[in-house]
Parts: C-alpha cells; sequence; structure tokens
C-alpha cells in the first residue's frame, strides 16, 4: 500500500485531534502513557514518543497545560486557561479547585520582586475526600 503525504499528514491531525479530545473528556490529570492507552486501540502504529510529540505541540498551541508537580513525570490537562490545582498526598490524585484566580497575587508580587510578574500557578496540598474517610474509619 502507499501511503502518500497527504495521508500521513492526515493520520497525524487525527491523532493530535484524538489526543485532545480525549483529555479535554476527562476530569482527571493524566499522564502520557494513560492518553497513550486510551488512543492507541485507534491507532495501532501509534508510539508513545508520538503522544509527547503531540503534546507538547498542543501545549505551544495553547490548547492544553502540562502540569509539572515536580514528581518525575508530567501530568496533562484539557482545560488550558489558568486554574488552581490540589493534590492529595496520600493517593497523589489532582484535582481542580474552582476558586476565583486572586490576581492580587500577581501584583503583591511585582511589588515584593520589583519584577513584571503576570501570571502565577498555585497548588494546594493535603487530604483528598476519599482519603479523609478512610482516616476516620480507623
Ligand atoms: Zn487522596
Ligand atoms: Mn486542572
Amino acid at each position: 500500500m502507499v501511503i502518500t503525504i497527504s495521508e500521513k499528514v492526515l493520520r497525524r491531525t487525527r491523532q493530535r485531534q484524538r489526543i485532545l479530545e480525549v483529555l479535554r473528556a476527562t476530569k482527571g490529570h493524566p499522564t502520557a502513557d494513560w492518553i497513550y492507552s486510551q488512543v492507541k486501540p485507534e491507532f495501532p502504529r501509534l508510539s508513545l514518543g508520538t503522544i509527547y510529540r503531540n503534546l507538547k505541540l498542543l501545549k505551544e498551541q495553547g490548547e492544553i497545560l502540562e502540569l509539572d508537580f515536580g514528581s518525575t513525570f508530567s501530568r496533562f490537562d484539557g482545560r488550558s486557561e489558568n486554574h488552581y490545582h490540589f493534590i492529595c498526598r496520600k493517593c497523589g490524585e489532582v484535582f481542580d479547585v474552582d476558586m476565583p484566580l486572586d490576581n492580587n497575587l500577581n501584583k503583591k508580587a511585582t511589588k515584593t520582586t520589583g519584577f513584571d510578574i503576570e501570571d502565577h500557578r498555585l497548588v494546594f496540598y493535603g487530604l483528598c475526600k476519599g482519603c479523609l474517610k478512610i482516616r476516620e474509619r480507623r
């Protein structure tokens, strides 16, 4: 079978579109491995490297966020606008914290540093509801 350039381009576009759909459809903040496992059945020749390349591209296009919480692997977020997160220190799950952005923080940090602070990321740590229940039962 002869595969033309345009077919290749088309397949790549469909793969990237599918990755974005999978990310937008989940409330979780999945790893590249998880996204790979979801998309792979549709694209048998897909490699993990391609997933990473597409995630990088989507990030550069402002379609997704890459969340690097200092762990060895990144998590990805289909919500690209800035929002706060919570990480459970017990189970490691990442949740959205749907409270308004505190834009005073940018001003305060600008005042403190003399830098032109444009934006900030905020992560809360503690125990999630599920882990709290487990603790109460003991
Ligand atoms: Zn938890
Ligand atoms: Mn999020």
